[in-house]
């Protein structure tokens, strides 16, 4: 066999677009050019010494894909490389990074600091699971950063937000709440999923841990559930890894494969979704029946200068309010031949849903208004088809209103 193919060249003289291609990859002997898929469960040792110098940690190769594979691996650090961050774990769904970042390092009698603008599954995770086990938790209104500080505990340990928030696209003064979350000696955590990494680096703006559901923008056409959770070296060696490690909320290898190839056409996919949702935004904002749009790009958003500050575009969803609630959002949304309908979100194909009876359904009426969920809202998550055609759909939309 000949010798390895030279290495790529490591991610600080690449950009980002780069990086999403070549960061990560471990050729094998054979020169393959596309990362191999290591369907495995477990590897094998050559002697009995070194499975037992593996199992001491005195031998760095892999043992057992619930905590290491190599395909997972490569996954693992192209985001890291794309991210800035030092390490990362991968994780079977978005929900699976969420709850790891969390238990890995809480124990009963700390406290939790969050936005009550969350991901429904999110919202779960902070007000009803992690109360069962003795964590103290408190949601604050997000973009409000008083109650951010009134509301810190002397056992806060962490501060949880997502931003742009899902699905009001409220945005977040991630690095103002990072400074709070500093003082109060406790770890922020962001959500990433609605901003991905190529909108916005909440590492860079002082959050101590990111998180993504994979399964949106980073895979981006429907196919997979992951996750990962980006951190420093020691925040994984301390917590995140044993905790996987023994627990389990590992990703398939399949998984990470698919997502690696993800990756690879990840900021074009963001720059023709976002500039597709930036025209229908636009569109809508001129139209009677829309009482409200809400786009992060627009200087009509409330939060727009903020958003421009720490986001590196818009986002690649939008929301509007149909004049005549419920009975007209539907027909608005009964009435697309293009856009279809779906509560999911970062596809290749345009996707609409009616929040307040699908992701926010849970809520009482009084508790969607607080959180700005009328009942005539709609989301969408702009895809990659021509704009035109998808102005001609939103007409169709309207005319049914
Ligand atoms: C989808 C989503 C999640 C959960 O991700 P899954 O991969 O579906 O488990 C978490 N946070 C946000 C903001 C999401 O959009």
């Amino acid at each position: 066999m000949t010798s390895l193919p030279r290495p790529v060249l490591p991610p600080e003289e690449l950009r980002p677009e780069s990086r999403l291609i070549h960061s990560g990859i471990q050729r094998t002997q054979f020169g393959e050019n596309t990362e191999a898929l290591f369907l495995t469960q477990s590897f094998v040792y050559d002697t009995a010494e070194q499975s037992e110098a593996r199992f001491a940690g005195k031998d760095d190769g892999y043992i057992y894909s619930r905590f290491s594979n190599p395909t997972t691996a490569m996954f693992e650090a192209r985001i890291a490389a794309v991210e800035g961050a030092e390490a990362c774990r991968a994780t079977a769904t978005g929900m699976a990074a969420v709850t790891s970042s969390l238990l890995c390092f809480l124990k009963a009698g700390d406290h939790v600091l969050s936005a009550a603008e969350l991901f429904g599954s999110c919202r779960y995770v902070i007000e009803e699971l992690l109360p069962r086990f003795g964590i103290q938790t408190t949601l604050v209104k997000g973009t409000d950063l008083s109650e951010w500080e009134k509301n810190v505990r002397p056992n806060t340990k962490a501060f949880f937000l997502e931003s742009p928030t899902n699905p009001t696209l409220d945005i977040l003064d991630i690095a103002a709440i990072a400074k709070l979350s500093k003082k109060a000696g406790a770890k922020l955590i962001v959500d990433n999923v609605f901003a991905t990494p190529m909108l916005q680096s909440p590492l860079q703006l002082g959050a101590d841990i990111v998180v993504y559901s994979a399964t949106k923008h980073i895979d981006g056409q429907g196919r997979c559930l992951g996750g990962a959770i980006l951190s420093s070296q020691q925040f994984v060696m301390d917590h995140l890894h044993t905790f996987m490690r023994q627990t389990g909320p590992s990703i398939s290898p399949f998984n990470a494969w698919v997502l690696l190839k993800g990756m690879e056409t990840l900021q074009i996919r963001i720059e023709r979704a976002q500039e597709n949702a930036g025209k229908l935004a636009d569109f809508l904002a001129a139209e009677k029946k829309i009482t409200r749009v809400l786009y992060p790009a627009r200087k009509d958003h409330p939060q727009h200068a903020l958003a421009m500050k720490q986001m590196r575009g818009g986002s690649t969803l939008l929301s509007f309010e149909v004049e005549g609630g419920k009975a007209a959002a539907f027909r608005f949304a009964n009435a697309l031949r293009l856009i279809r309908i779906s509560n999911n979100l970062g596809d290749v194909k345009s996707l609409i849903t009616h929040p307040a009876t699908t992701t926010h359904q849970r809520f009482t009426p009084e508790a969607r208004a607080q959180m700005g969920i009328g009942d005539g809202l709609l989301r969408v998550s702009a895809g990659l088809e021509h704009a035109d055609d998808l102005i001609d759909d939103l007409k169709r939309g309207l005319k049914a209103v």
